[in-house]
């Protein structure tokens, strides 16, 4: 399937590595032109030149903070004008209802809901100017199934998702559509330090806990960021023009529900 966005322009935020990234490179397979970012420069541009090297694309990388002003400035400045945004970054850190304070809810929402938010503010009235745009944020299967450890995520991404269920409905007349892309369990670093803390709180090894959380899937295993990244470049395509606001679960069958 032709997606019909060869040439066109995308601003992948935090995409030096895991989801960002498999997001960029099924993008940049479809001959999207790219600006990625991440915090750490060195794999940053490691990653931009694989993926020039892989599919012959223009990528922009620039490095810095995207939940800060001057790091979304820098991004914005790469690329004023896009025609596709994928909103990512870092996910808070897990932990116990107790004991997060004010401060922490403030970071998370930061990262996880007033981010994204300000990037949609800033691209999304030039895309409704010139008639077309795709935005994918990509949010979290606690959207709809909330881990308990990970509250502050539960909290932000909630927030993020009200949000666009209103706010994509106000944009797709301009022929800007907005969706949300829910990772389960994806093979990333993100994964692996949670499997970390489970193997350090029940004193198994991490193998184990990696085996007991895949066992429990429907797949028996991890998704790929190869997977996430081809469905995150079917919700940027030609083709997604009728489906507004949605919230796609990528999670292997793991949410036991019926919808
Ligand atoms: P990952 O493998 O740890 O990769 C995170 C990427 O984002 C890296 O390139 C990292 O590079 C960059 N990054 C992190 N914070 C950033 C910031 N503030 N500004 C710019 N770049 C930043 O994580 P992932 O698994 O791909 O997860 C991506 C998102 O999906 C997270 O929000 C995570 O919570 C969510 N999620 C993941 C899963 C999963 O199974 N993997 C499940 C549910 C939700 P630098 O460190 O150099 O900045």
């Amino acid at each position: 399937m032709d997606l019909g966005i060869r040439g066109k322009w995308a601003i992948v935020c935090a995409s030096s590595k895991g989801l960002g990234r498999g997001c960029a490179e099924a993008l940049a397979a479809e001959g999207v032109n790219l600006v990625i970012n991440a915090r750490s420069d060195a794999p940053l541009q490691d990653t931009a030149a694989a993926i020039r090297a892989a599919y012959g694309v223009e990528v922009h990388a620039i490095a810095g903070d995207i939940t800060s002003e001057a790091g979304r400035a820098a991004v914005l400045a790469a690329c004023p004008a896009p025609d596709i945004l994928v909103n990512n970054a870092g996910g808070p850190p897990p932990g116990m209802w107790t004991d997060w304070a004010r401060d922490d809810f403030i970071k998370a929402l930061d990262a996880n809901m007033l981010t994204p938010i300000a990037l949609i503010q800033a691209v999304v009235p030039g895309m409704m100017e010139r008639g077309w745009g795709r935005v994918v944020n990509i949010t979290s299967q606690s959207v709809k199934a909330p881990l308990a450890v990970l509250g502050l995520s539960n909290s932000a991404r909630a927030g993020l998702t009200g949000f666009v269920a209103g706010t994509s409905r106000q944009i797709a007349g301009k022929g800007v559509i907005m969706n949300n892309l829910l990772p389960g369990s994806h093979a990333t670093d993100r994964i692996a330090s949670l499997d970390q803390r489970v193997s350090q709180q029940q004193g198994i090894s991490e193998a184990e806990a990696r085996a007991a959380r895949q066992a429990a899937n429907p797949t028996g295993r991890d998704g790929t960021a190869a997977e996430f990244g081809a469905m995150c470049a079917f919700l940027c395509s030609v083709h997604v023009g009728y489906m507004v606001g949605q919230n796609v679960l990528l999670d292997g069958g793991g949410v036991n529900a019926t919808m």
